[in-house]
């Protein structure tokens, strides 16, 4: 088969790494197969009126992967490539994101089949109202929480928060995260998933003994997490030479402004589109750049057997869910390229989410310097165990990551479902 029509899968992509973690742990045949298969998966229809009176049908799925470590946990996606296999896939790494960092959820994902910059806000809206109605029974505080992903914001967990309420005739707002602080959100948490990846990134380059003033780093994606993943690495002298968004890619080896460039984002309708300071390049030329860092915060399979022999950097930082797809593991293992795999290094999101899940149902409301601290030392943790773990099974940081949380999950899970005594593992 050519590779050029090789379609990727991300939950193939996700069941590969997950059986390779499987066999090292010699995991037991019923327990590989209920952790293969998500405990629930549900699609919703539902229907809206738009602005210009107009009828619109939407799709829009939740999967709950696992709950054996607590409620699940995970994001809402909008996007018009939003599908099922996409979601089983997200929401089986949320599973694996929270037993890595030991954070007390399950897994989860939703997502709806739109493209939110074609909704005007009152569309948005009554497309989020909708879809927390169909899911009602599904949402709640101790049982599933949603947050942001792609898409989704602030405005659309305010808008869930309130509808959920409304619904059950009390204010509950726990029953998601990454709300606006005026609806019960919490401090840091809109800026954590970006602030994580750079924790993450500066104990990389620490790895290989660069420093960061002497780093450099291309990030594809300026979203949320890439937006931020840059302020935080740029504050931290990193020379970012080149960005990209949709609309754009942009090149300067001598280092973007990024507060500059936030500027001139927010001030041009969210996008890099025409920033001055520097040289338009193709998008897939970012990905092959000589860089020492490199931030994939955008989509899944982005770096691919098609383009992974080609890369020169020397980290690879996965800001994005997936962004690797597993046919380009070994190719990248081979060039010796550290890679840090999306369920260590971009945690900082459900970190915070958990933080806020946590001042919520407490009715705290805790200071930014608390929050940060604690998620410093949580991804800090994470780091370390993970590349303990790669050198005591001899594999790479993403399968030690996948070891570690199968191994967790798979006990709490067996003693939970099957009152089995834990699995053992063969001694190494
Ligand atoms: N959507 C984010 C992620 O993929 C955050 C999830 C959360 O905070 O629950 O990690």
């Amino acid at each position: 088969m050519s590779s050029e029509i090789i379609k990727h899968n991300p939950f193939q992509s996700m069941i590969d790494r997950f059986n390779i973690a499987a066999d090292i742990l010699n995991l037991d045949d019923s327990i590989r197969q209920k952790l293969q298969r998500p405990e629930k998966q549900i699609t919703v229809n539902f229907s809206i009126v738009l602005d210009n009176g107009n009828v619109q049908n939407f799709e829009g799925y939740r999967v709950i992967h696992n709950t054996a470590l607590g409620p699940s946990k995970g994001g809402i996606r909008y996007d018009t490539a939003v599908n099922i296999d996409e979601v089983k896939a997200l929401a089986a790494w949320m599973t694996w994101k929270s037993a890595v960092t030991g954070i007390p959820f399950g897994g989860a994902k939703g997502g709806i089949i739109c493209d939110p910059r074609k909704h005007s806000k009152t569309e948005l809206e009554k497309i989020t109202r909708a879809y927390t109605k169909a899911l009602s029974d599904i949402f709640g505080p101790e049982k599933d929480v949603p947050a942001p992903d792609m898409g989704t914001g602030p405005d659309e967990m305010g808008w869930l928060m309130d509808e959920f309420s409304l619904l059950h005739g009390k204010p509950i707002h726990a029953v998601v995260t990454g709300k606006h602080l005026h609806s019960g959100g919490s401090l840091g948490r809109v800026e954590a998933t970006g602030r994580g990846v750079s924790i993450i990134s500066l104990l990389a380059l620490e790895k290989l003994k660069i420093r960061p003033a002497k780093a450099t780093a291309a990030i594809q994606g300026f979203g949320n997490v890439g937006l931020h993943s840059a302020l935080f690495l740029y504050g931290k002298g990193v020379k970012i030479v080149a960005v990209s968004d949709v609309s754009e890619a942009f090149y300067n080896p001598d280092g973007l402004n990024i507060p500059e460039l936030i500027l001139y984002y927010n001030l041009n309708n969210k996008t890099i589109k025409g920033y001055p300071n520097s040289v338009a390049i193709k998008h897939e030329d970012l990905l092959l750049l000589e860089v020492d860092l490199l931030i994939p915060a955008a989509k899944e399979d982005v770096i691919t057997q098609k383009n992974a022999g080609q890369i020169q950097a020397k980290i690879i930082v996965e800001g994005a869910n997936g962004p690797v797809s597993s046919d380009a593991d070994q190719i990248l293992h081979e060039k010796n390229i550290l890679v840090v795999p999306d369920i260590l290094a971009n945690a900082g999101g459900v970190t915070v989410s958990y933080f806020e899940w946590l001042q919520n149902s407490l009715l705290e409301s805790w200071r930014i310097h608390q929050i940060n601290t604690r998620l410093e030392d949580i991804l800090e943790k994470g780091f370390d165990t993970v590349f303990r773990v790669a050198v005591k099974y001899n594999v790479t940081p993403r399968i030690a990551a996948y070891i570690i949380a199968l191994k967790k999950v798979a006990e709490t899970q067996s003693v939970k479902e099957f009152a089995l005594e834990a699995p053992q593992y063969k001694q190494n």
